[in-house]
């Protein structure tokens, strides 16, 4: 790996108490180019911009993935990553898909310790705060030719972030537009895939809802996903998510629930939900819960649905009766080392990785 330190670090101006987030970006990145059939030295280099041609393929025809993943700092200051390998597979998963080059583990895991531990006076301490980090690979190779790029840049940059509460939401259930189809990317992080979804959810925004639950593309009878976040359904004492598909993410944040509703005891049913039972239960009140999981927000608990021009209203339940916040709890409670770690999830930082790279 090579490293660059920054000359000119704005650590010193941060203010973890007043920050923006999603563009407040930490002092160093890592990239590392894709060229002649293989990927070039790993660099850790001060973050900033970087001089691409507007005939890149990238921005042309779209072959970019991502990741989204986050660091947490303990009260004592220790670091630690949360199932760092689920993102590495996953970015991979999302590569070959969109015929791109996987990244290999000096790139990404080793490049995703060294840059948090370099830049770990950025990670804000307390409840809810976080660094979030987003590996990405995109082709930049400047050519107009609709066809596999040759040449690729994978890149590591990263935002502070703060407390993922989020006020309880209102989402329409989408009855026209489709986030994924059968045979397409809807399983890959693809960039386009958030693209494609901006502008029905514009829509839901001007009819006064925040968010999209997707339904499958062919018949809308089915959820899929909710934004951009997994869902779940809780009907009585049942939770409900359906499975992970070429149309459904693989969400890690998704993955954890279930394991953590199983170690509690709480009966999760992995297997299709169509729009017609969780209306129905709507109506005969045993639907107590719906809502999104993902890494950004951890969980997204809904107070309405919105099917049909109707309002379907759910109940408001505390956190001792509510399934999505406890199992939000937990999952935190684990992420941020306040809690046992039974499944091996959290990966601790260690301090002066570069000494030994
Ligand atoms: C990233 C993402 C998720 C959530 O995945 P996590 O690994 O839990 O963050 C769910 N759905 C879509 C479409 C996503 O892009």
């Amino acid at each position: 790996m090579i490293i660059q330190k920054s000359t000119n670090p704005r650590i010193s101006s941060f203010d973890p108490e007043n920050f923006s987030f999603g563009n407040t970006f930490i002092d160093h990145m890592i990239i590392c180019e894709f060229e002649d059939g293989k990927w070039g030295d790993v660099k850790l280099v001060p973050y900033g911009q970087l001089p691409f041609s507007p005939a890149m393929m990238g921005v042309n025809y779209g072959q970019a993935c991502f990741e989204g993943m986050k660091a947490y700092k303990d009260k004592d200051g220790k670091v630690f990553l949360f199932r760092p390998e689920k993102n590495f597979a996953r970015i991979n998963k999302s590569a070959s898909r969109l015929a791109m080059p996987e990244v290999n583990e000096e790139m990404f895991l080793e490049g995703l310790k060294a840059l948090v531990d370099m830049d770990r006076n950025w990670i804000p301490q307390g409840e809810g705060m976080s660094l979030y980090i987003r590996p990405l690979i995109f082709a930049t190779e400047e050519a107009l030719k609709a066809r596999i790029a040759n040449k690729y840049m994978f890149a590591i940059v990263a935002t502070p972030a703060k407390s993922y509460y989020t006020e309880p939401v209102s989402v329409k259930i989408s009855d026209f537009y489709s986030r994924a189809a059968n045979g397409g990317v809807g399983s890959a992080k693809a960039a386009g895939n958030y693209a494609a979804s901006f502008y029905p959810t514009k829509l839901a925004m001007e009819e006064g809802y925040d968010q999209i639950i997707w339904t499958d593309d062919s018949t809308h009878e089915y959820f899929e996903e909710s934004g951009t976040m997994n869902v779940f359904v809780r009907i009585n004492d049942t939770i409900y998510t359906p499975p992970t598909s070429e149309k459904i993410l693989d969400g890690i944040t998704r993955d954890s629930f279930i394991a953590l509703a199983n170690k509690r005891g709480i009966e999760m049913k992995i297997e299709p939900i169509s729009v017609k039972t969780v209306v129905e239960a709507q109506k005969n009140g045993t639907l107590k819960e719906v809502w999104g999981v993902g890494t950004a927000v951890v969980t997204t608990v809904f107070q309405a649905l919105g099917y049909k021009g109707e309002k379907l209203m759910l109940p408001k339940l505390s956190l001792e009766e509510s399934f999505a916040l406890t199992l939000q709890k937990d999952l935190v409670d684990i992420q941020t080392n306040k809690a046992e770690d039974p499944f091996g999830w959290r990966v601790l930082v260690e301090k002066n990785v570069l000494e030994t790279v």
